[in-house]
């Protein structure tokens, strides 16, 4: 049986007065990751530690150390007691330039250091207009697991349709199943367990339909989880 999971992305959002009052506020419900920037990733990390949820980050560079200037590694990530990242959402991939094959080497690094990815996929409106949707999804997960042995373990994925994300304007939660469904049976015998989350505009009111599809084990939560009492209905939908 697998277990609810709601993922906060604060995205470049927020401020140490914004964070006291957020967990001030917030009373969790069930299994919460929150990802704040990078720069309240240890404050953050500390205040779930006390409530009984998880830190993640929302990027990671594949490296394992040098001269790269700006950039944060998996192992880093991992010493800040951070147990999820976020890996190829569809910003990082449309306005950072990241391919299929740099957000393939980022999951690798984060699963080697014991981090468990959050792997992003979806499609652009014109994809999914033009009947690919599928197609694009199908080729974001090869690109992952490409020769890797059980490439799906302690792993989750994200269906984000890119249309839907920061919009308003979510998937009906047939249009999700029917995506998630796929991507399980693209996964193959890891298909079965692993979490598939769903983002793209999810608030209070429509997360518990989204949640009742059979595939849905979840939401990646950005605009909302900057709201604590919002965010905490939708964590108690899950
Ligand atoms: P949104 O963002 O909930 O604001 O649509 C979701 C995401 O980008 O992860």
């Amino acid at each position: 049986m697998r277990q609810k999971l709601v993922v906060a992305n604060w995205k470049m959002h927020g401020s140490s007065a914004f964070i006291r009052g957020f967990f001030a506020e917030f009373a969790p419900a069930g299994n919460v990751v929150i990802c704040p920037p990078y720069p309240y990733l240890a404050t953050v990390a500390a205040a779930c530690a006390e409530k009984g949820l998880e830190a993640g980050a929302q990027n990671l560079n594949a490296e394992p150390q040098g001269a790269f200037t700006g950039e944060v590694s998996a192992a880093m990530l991992g010493d800040l007691g951070v147990r999820y990242v976020i890996v190829g959402h569809s910003e990082r991939r449309s306005l950072y330039g990241e391919s299929n094959t740099v957000v393939a080497e980022k999951y690798h690094a984060a699963r080697a250091a014991g981090l468990v990815p959050i792997l992003c996929v979806g499609e652009t409106l014109e994809q999914r207009e033009s009947g690919n949707t599928l197609q694009v999804i199908a080729e974001q997960l090869a690109a992952v697991s490409g020769e890797a042995e059980s490439p799906w373990d302690n792993a989750v994925i994200a269906y984000e349709p890119v249309w839907a994300i920061g919009t308003g304007k979510t998937a009906t939660p047939e249009q999700a199943q029917e995506v998630h469904a796929f991507i399980r049976q693209a996964l193959g015998a890891e298909g079965q367990s692993i979490q598939v989350l769903y983002g793209g505009s999810v608030k209070g009111d429509n997360a518990a339909e989204l949640f009742a599809q059979a595939d849905i084990d979840g939401a990646l939560v950005g605009g909302a989880s900057l709201k604590p009492e919002e965010f905490a209905k939708i964590c108690s939908a899950a």
